[in-house]
């Protein structure tokens, strides 16, 4: 038989698109050669449903040695006892922990999606707000979480869970006083991690794990692996609620070629070389957040893989239309919220910046000096277009190739 030409034409421009650009979209990373060689293996064939030594499937000798491998790959390299694997994305994480904690109608107090939540925390286009009842803590006017006002939003609300972990939050977070007001209320305190999950593991912040009942990630943004989800736990009733949930509950069959394509990507993030690569990328993210600074570009600062530039101040233009400009000479990012914006969501006064991506192809902190310079210039109409594209190409050319397959 033969192949779909058309499509293997789109793969191969998108292919093209990811080795010209500059790819600064926060949560995007490029994964390893061996992590995308099992996404697209035979393990696809197989029906798994159930977990290792309990399936519903004869065969699963193989499967159930690739699910133990992933989860005893992630429960040494976030130094916790128990995890599910097999969640197909971070929403469906997300999804998991709550219907194993909570019943339809309790109470969550999270951090909207405006100031740097997820969907999946509460927004109303989103599950959650409708089978929960949710309420939002709220930033400092340094875009910082406000603990104090945090805990009485707690006592008030008396939430049944108290979720941090953002998808636009430059900061550390103190988990440790978001566990003690967890406590005080007598809440269950989740931690989700999809962004930060490969600092984490590579220990330049602070492991949610000694804190949090229960804590979830992804596993393709800073981790570097397959698009997918998980949950993890130190307590042995939870996971057995998880994993309940996670199937028959909210899942059938798990996508064991991508449960293997996680083991994969666990076990490199537990290499020397990923720490490495884990510190350049909070040197790129720093370099370029100080670049700005330096140019007059009002932005967020940094103490992780991302920071919010505030593109109105700094350039008289929405997130929006920075976006859009910046797409037109080859960098890709998002149009952001920034902390108490009066812009709509679909327009913004910012945008979000991230260096996990192109610090995987070997950008260096001079590179992410370079792109402040040049972001900065066309933005504010100092370069030409003409320029501004041989610029990036002048970076991406030295950069990593990502291969087709
Ligand atoms: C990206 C993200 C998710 C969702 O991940 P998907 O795989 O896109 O569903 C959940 N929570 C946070 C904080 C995220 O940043």
């Amino acid at each position: 038989m033969d192949r779909d030409e058309t499509l293997f034409n789109y793969l191969k421009e998108e292919n093209n698109r990811q080795n010209d650009g500059i790819e600064l979209i926060a949560s995007e990373n490029f994964a390893s050669k061996y992590v995308r060689a099992l996404c697209g293996s035979i393990l696809t064939n197989k029906y798994a449903e159930g977990f290792p030594g309990k399936r519903y499937y004869g065969g699963c000798v193989h499967i159930d040695e690739i699910e133990n491998r992933a989860i005893e790959l992630v429960t040494r390299l976030f130094n916790c006892k128990y995890a599910c694997v097999q969640p197909h994305s971070g929403t469906q994480a997300n999804m998991i922990a709550y219907y194993a904690l909570l019943n339809t109608g309790d109470k969550i107090l999270s951090l909207s999606l405006d100031e740097g939540g997820h969907l999946s925390h509460g927004s109303k286009v989103s599950f959650s707000s409708k089978y929960y009842n949710v309420d939002f803590y709220h930033l400092n006017k340094n875009g910082r979480i406000d603990y104090d006002a945090l805990k009485e939003k707690a006592l008030e609300f008396k939430p049944q869970l108290i979720l941090a972990g953002f998808s636009a939050y430059p900061f550390e977070i103190d988990y440790k006083r978001i566990k003690e007001i967890a406590r005080e209320v007598g809440a269950y305190f989740m931690v989700d991690m999809a962004h930060i999950a490969g600092l984490i593991a590579a220990k330049e912040l602070t492991n949610p794990l000694e804190y949090a009942d229960i804590v979830t990630s992804t596993t393709h943004k800073t981790l570097r692996g397959p698009r997918g989800g998980i949950v993890l736990t130190n307590d042995e009733e939870i996971i057995k609620k998880v994993n309940k949930a996670c199937f028959p509950a909210l899942q059938g069959g798990p996508l064991e070629n991508i449960i293997a394509a996680k083991a994969e990507c666990f076990y490199e993030a537990l290499q020397p070389e990923y720490k490495e690569y884990i510190h350049q990328v909070k040197i790129n993210t720093k370099a370029c957040s100080d670049e700005f600074t330096k140019l007059g570009d009002l932005n967020s600062g940094t103490e992780n893989h991302l920071f919010l530039l505030n593109t109105k101040e700094s350039f008289g233009i929405t997130g929006k239309e920075a976006q859009e400009k910046l797409e037109e000479i080859g960098i890709t990012l998002n149009k952001n919220m920034l902390p108490n914006d009066t812009e709509k969501p679909s327009i913004t006064s910012g945008v979000r910046v991230g260096f996990a991506a192109i610090t995987t192809r070997g950008a260096s902190e001079n590179d992410a000096i370079q792109i402040a310079r040049i972001i900065d210039g066309y933005l504010k109409n100092k370069i030409e277009k003409s320029e501004a594209l041989i610029a990036v190409k002048n970076l991406t050319k030295m950069w990593k190739e990502i291969e087709e397959i």
